[in-house]
């Protein structure tokens, strides 16, 4: 450590959790965070906060103004301008600690990229909100032997748990299917900033044991806690599945995947778009759509408004149809204005 960083850490290093050992090990390491909301801008900021040198974050969305009661990273201008939550994280964390490098990656996490993106890191924190991409995290960190923390709130409820290959049940051990029936989100239920933030710290309590060298202070459990109505309970995680098929019969099927379908977005009105990756030149998108209704583009996506829709489009061709439910009519949607 320079004196600078001894002096920046110095109360991580008086921890004896960490201890001077764990400190340098977090300024070596490498966190990936998938999906930038309101648990992942919590991660990403914490982890810059506390020198983890190498910090992934990957996140398909843009900043909205409904993003900012909970989303830490994001300002008013950023929702003005609709930025990718990617790419305006990875400018607040620059201000926040310079010393750490951040890669920015606006994209959907498919099993096509996931080996691009995640590869090299030692921990994933997830930031996600649906059952899809939480499969193939865990496929991935159960075939490569990488720690992933789960996370996820909705109303005044949240829980979370650690999955640590070879020590604990995965993901798939508890969740063999994704649950049934309507389930609250974000939109039904409303969300607290409160439940999210305490999530996301349980979530990088765990990170930051792992990051500094000790994953053993890891405690194999599932926290559920509500801050609103009730308190906390922690019950002990049972012991792998024989059976999952993911860390039992080492069946990877979500990271065979090679499409996806259109994907409702958790609490948006909104369909994404993303059956195979096709660059486009957003200039040439917004000169051909400007006669036909509101036109903004930046450099990052462009956005179409033809009410009741809007349609933000992203330069690796994926979009986001706003204001309908319905994947078919999305669909029709995006042929219609991007092509087909
Ligand atoms: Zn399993």
């Amino acid at each position: 450590m320079t004196p600078s960083e001894r002096e920046r850490y110095s109360r991580q290093v008086f921890f004896p959790g960490i201890g001077e050992a764990g400190q340098e090990a977090l300024l070596a390491a490498h966190a990936a965070v998938v999906g930038c909301g309101a648990l992942g801008t919590f991660h990403a900021a914490a982890l810059a906060r506390a020198g983890v040198g190498r910090l992934t974050i990957i996140d398909r969305d843009y900043v909205e103004l409904a993003n900012l009661p909970r989303q830490w990273l994001f300002d008013e201008s950023d929702a003005e301008q609709a930025l990718p939550k990617a790419a305006a994280a990875a400018r607040a964390l620059a201000r926040i600690n310079a010393g750490v490098r951040v890669r920015g990656v606006v994209a959907d996490l498919t099993a096509a990229n996931i080996e691009d993106l995640l590869a090299g890191a030692s921990v994933i924190l997830d930031g996600t909100d649906n059952f899809e991409t939480r499969y193939l995290m865990n496929d991935w960190s159960v075939s490569r032997g990488v720690p992933w923390i789960y996370g996820a709130a909705v109303g005044s409820y949240g829980l979370t748990m650690p999955v640590l290959p070879g020590r604990t049940a995965c993901f798939r051990c508890i969740y063999p299917e994704p649950p049934g029936g309507v389930q609250p989100t974000c939109e039904t239920a409303g969300v607290v900033n409160a439940v999210t933030a305490a999530v996301a710290a349980l979530q990088v309590a765990d990170a930051l044991k792992i990051l500094a060298g000790r994953p053993e202070a890891v405690q194999p459990r599932i926290t559920t806690l509500d801050v609103w109505e009730g308190g906390i309970r922690q019950i002990a995680l049972p012991p792998p599945d024989p059976d999952c098929p993911a860390c039992g019969r080492r069946e990877f099927v979500y990271l065979e995947g090679k499409s996806r379908p259109p994907v409702k977005l958790c609490g948006r009105h909104a369909v994404q778009i993303h059956e195979r990756p096709r660059p486009l030149d957003l200039a040439a998108l917004a000169a051909a759509l400007e006669p036909l209704g509101r036109v903004r583009a930046n450099e990052y996506a462009l956005r179409f408004t033809a009410p009741p829709y809007e349609i933000t489009v992203f330069a690796d061709g994926r979009a986001i149809v706003k204001g309908t439910d319905d994947p078919g009519v999305a669909r029709s949607l995006y042929a219609r204005y991007i092509g087909a």
